[in-house]
């Protein structure tokens, strides 16, 4: 495993991280939990994330239980929460967004749910029109100086917006975003390689990346070619949206060219889940990318991506690139 910088900060993060959306408080119960965890930092994974929205604050609890089994020191991993849609069933105006008054609940919740004293990183989990940047950075930054959160950061915001906060954090001397959290796969790419562009120069915000679902929610997986084994992501209950997903028409082109790329991984001598993940490790802008699982064995399956990453050579990223054409955005 390597670690990478997140951004141009000193934090070393390790270039496959383990996250639990969809999973922990509902396919993963603390015991699985621990299994998982225990694989992944085993493999080198020194980075953890979560949501107060996850499973409505159930992945919190189950990730700060397992922690608590794992009893790792607590210096040698990085754990993370993000704020935004409030952890409640139907949340209250003041129990969601980044007010100020929220953003410091809303840790203070995490923490208390994980166990823990304090994240490692704190993300605003989507931008909020109705408050203030002066509001949302100078929240994070007395978070911060008050040792609860050591480096912050935004998940799918714009690079005009995050532009807007570091403009912000040097106007009135305040800690500026260090990474965001954007989604970023074979099929889906523009936001990372385009859009952030200007964002990654160390003279300028110098941002980090902690990219998210790296198999498109197990699409690049190869798991759906052959049709939908039951316990996949897209059988839960409350997830019939991504159901939908698969079925529509760029869905179904998509996992048309997923058999072909299956193809050209079964050439590498390698699988589907390594090639898909390696793929987005060979961005150099990316710091880490969050993998997910719902079990032990494809936790250990999608740590062997990092073997993958020097097979590919610009005539194997042209033949992605090629059978992928029209398909990514
Ligand atoms: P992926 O796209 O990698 O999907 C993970 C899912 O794919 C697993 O839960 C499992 O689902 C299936 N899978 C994983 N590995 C394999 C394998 N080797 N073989 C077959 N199936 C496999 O990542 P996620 O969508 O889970 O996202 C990763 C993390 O990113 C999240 O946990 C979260 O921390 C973060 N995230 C952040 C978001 C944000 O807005 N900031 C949004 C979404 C995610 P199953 O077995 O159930 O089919």
């Amino acid at each position: 495993m390597e670690y990478r910088r997140l951004g141009k900060s000193g934090l070393k993060v390790s270039e496959l991280s383990f996250g639990s959306w969809v999973t922990f408080g509902n396919q993963v119960d603390i015991d699985l939990a621990v299994d998982c965890m225990a694989a992944a930092y085993d493999a080198g994974v020194n980075f953890f994330d979560n949501a107060e929205v996850y499973n409505k604050g159930k992945s919190e609890t189950v990730m700060g239980a397992a922690l608590k089994k794992l009893n790792w020191e607590r210096d040698s991993y990085i754990i993370s929460s993000k704020v935004m849609w409030g952890s409640k069933e139907n949340p209250k105006p003041t129990q969601m967004g980044l007010s100020r008054k929220h953003l410091v609940e809303a840790c203070d919740q995490a923490i208390a749910r994980m166990g823990c004293e304090y994240l490692d990183l704190y993300f605003c989990h989507r931008p909020d029109p109705e408050v203030p940047m002066e509001e949302i950075v100078r929240g994070m930054t007395e978070l911060i100086l008050r040792g609860k959160v050591f480096y912050w950061g935004t998940s799918e915001w714009s690079a005009a917006s995050i532009q807007e906060a570091y403009a912000v954090a040097r106007q009135y001397d305040l800690i500026p975003p260090t990474m965001d959290q954007p989604q970023y796969h074979i099929f889906h790419r523009n936001r990372v390689e385009k859009e952030y562009a200007s964002l990654y120069n160390v003279d300028n915000v110098g941002l980090g990346t902690t990219i998210w679902s790296p198999l498109a929610s197990g699409l690049l997986s190869g798991k759906y070619n052959d049709g939908i084994p039951d316990d996949s992501r897209v059988n839960l209950p409350g997830y019939e949206w991504l159901k939908e997903m698969l079925m529509s028409e760029q869905w179904q082109s998509r996992l048309e060219s997923v058999r072909q790329l299956s193809k050209v991984a079964d050439d590498l001598g390698t699988t589907m889940p390594r090639l898909a993940i390696a793929w987005c490790l060979k961005n150099p802008n990316v710091s880490t990318v969050i993998t997910g699982a719902s079990k032990v064995s494809q936790v250990t399956e999608n740590m062997e991506a990092i073997k993958v990453v020097p097979q590919l050579t610009d005539d194997v990223m042209k033949k992605i690139d090629d059978i992928t054409k029209g398909l990514a955005e």
